[in-house]
Formats: C-alpha cells, structure tokens, sequence
C-alpha cells in the first residue's frame, strides 16, 4: 500500500463536480485517509507549485488555483500514485482517455479538475503540505 495527494481544483469545486469526482476516486479502488477544503492564499499556490515557477504558465496557475475551494486529499491504494495518475488521465483533457476525471470533468490543460502526485518523493512533500502528522494517522 502507498498513499498520493489527490486535489479536486476550484474548477470542479465551482462546477459542482467534487462529489461526483470523489465517488469515482472511491469507485475505482482508492480509500480515503484525509481530506478537507482549503482556498489557497498565493504564498502557498506558489509554494505547491514552485517547480514550475519558470515555466510561462506560472502566475496564471496560481491565479487559477487560488480562485476557488480545493479539496485536497490523501488516497491509499496498491501502487497508489500510479494508478491514480492512470485513474485522472493526461494533463490536457483532450489527451485523456475515456473515462479518466479529467476526460469527463477537466475544462482546459489548465482547468483540469484534478491533481495527482508525480513520484513517492513529492507524494510525501504533498501529503505533509496539507495535512499534520495527526491527521494522517489510521
Ligand atoms: P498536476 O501536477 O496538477 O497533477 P500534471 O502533473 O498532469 O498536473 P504538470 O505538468 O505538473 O501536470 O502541470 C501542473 C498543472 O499546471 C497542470 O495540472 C495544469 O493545471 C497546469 N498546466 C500544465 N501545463 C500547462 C499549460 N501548457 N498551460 C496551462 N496550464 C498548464
Ligand atoms: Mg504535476
């Protein structure tokens, strides 16, 4: 078992989608250990997204992800990261395949409904980001 940050983005909060998205996270295997809402100030958009401060999508991720509830999540599952990246699809909805979050809730590469932890490294820096110690523990 190994646990990845999932994070249902201010699109699909405001779209009314986050119920629906997380039935699908639970339908498709994963067990929820944490979870709450949070609207991000910019100190901390940025501070999620720091390794792509350089790319030219930068300040206007950070402006989409601080415009909304997010609802961060800790999700446990054999080869959890993996298979959540598979469960979301591709960054770009287009790209994703039928199916996945973000072929059916995702609005834009940018707007795409959902994060998903990229290695067991950021799972861990991610998990630590959003949730204490304490609220990890099940
Ligand atoms: P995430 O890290 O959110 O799970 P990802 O790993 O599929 O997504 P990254 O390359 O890490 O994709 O990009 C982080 C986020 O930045 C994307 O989810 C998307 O919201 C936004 N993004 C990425 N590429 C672009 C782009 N070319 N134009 C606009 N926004 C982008
Ligand atoms: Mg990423």
């Amino acid at each position: 078992m190994n646990q990845t940050l999932a994070i249902i983005k201010p699109d699909a909060t405001g779209n009314g989608d986050a119920g629906r998205i997380i039935a699908h996270i639970e339908a498709a295997g994963f067990v929820i250990r944490a979870l709450r809402m949070v609207t991000l100030t910019e100190a901390q958009a940025r501070a999620f997204y720091d390794v792509h401060r350089e790319r030219p999508f930068y300040q206007s991720l950070v402006a989409f992800m601080t415009s909304g509830p997010c609802i961060p999540m800790v999700l446990e599952a054999e080869s959890a990261i993996r298979r959540y990246r598979d469960a979301i699809g591709a960054t770009d909805p287009a790209e994703a395949a039928p199916g996945t979050v973000r072929q059916l809730y995702a609005e834009s590469k940018e707007r795409n409904a959902v994060h998903g932890s990229d290695s067991a490294e950021n799972a861990r820096r991610e998990i630590a980001f959003f949730f204490s110690e304490s609220e990890r523990i099940g």
